[in-house]
């Protein structure tokens, strides 16, 4: 959604409160393609603060389905995302551009809140997801997902700290 900022520009101290609902269902970016599975209307307050600058404060949930890092099974996470900028919009949109290394969200005087919410979507991306904190991942043999079954592979030899420990227990077998 566009949101048209001159009346809002056309006066100091003048504020304006927008419940936004979200348009896009798919999150792409460098890492992958994500379904967002839920989401809440994005809530957004401008406000010019004088000196044709803006304070852009907002609040915006969902959900976005990411495998897990471990077991590559998707995991509903949760985005709870609370945006405060300040934009001045007496710089150019290019040095705008420069000040943030991010796509622009508004040009001339429409502010476009679809590519501001997907800004801060990717400035909340998790570093790393775990259906668990204690997922056993997938076997590096047959693929098959330890959290829900063994495979019995035999895998010991992979860790050399569990070849030391096979070691011994051969040397006990000998005496
Ligand atoms: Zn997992
Ligand atoms: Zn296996």
């Amino acid at each position: 959604m566009l949101i048209q900022l001159s009346r809002i520009l056309s006066q100091d101290g003048k504020r304006e409160q927008f419940e936004i609902p979200i348009e896009m269902d798919r999150f792409s970016c460098r890492v992958g393609d994500f379904a967002i599975v839920r989401k809440d209307p994005m809530q957004l307050t401008i406000a010019n603060t004088g000196r044709r600058v803006l304070r852009i404060e907002g609040e915006a949930k969902l959900v976005i389905s990411i495998p897990c890092a471990r077991c590559l099974e998707p995991v509903n996470t949760e985005f709870d995302i609370s945006i405060d900028r300040e934009v001045d919009m007496k710089l150019s949109e290019e040095e705008r551009l420069e000040e943030l290394d991010e796509c622009g969200y508004i040009s001339g005087t429409e502010l476009d809140a679809e590519q501001l919410l997907y800004n801060e979507i990717l400035i909340n991306w998790p570093i790393r997801v775990l259906c668990k904190d204690d997922c056993k991942g997938i076997c590096s043999r047959c693929g098959a997902n330890l959290n829900i079954q063994e495979c019995g592979c035999d895998t010991t030899e992979l860790d050399p700290r569990m070849a030391v420990i096979s070691d011994i227990f051969s040397k006990f077998k000998e005496v």
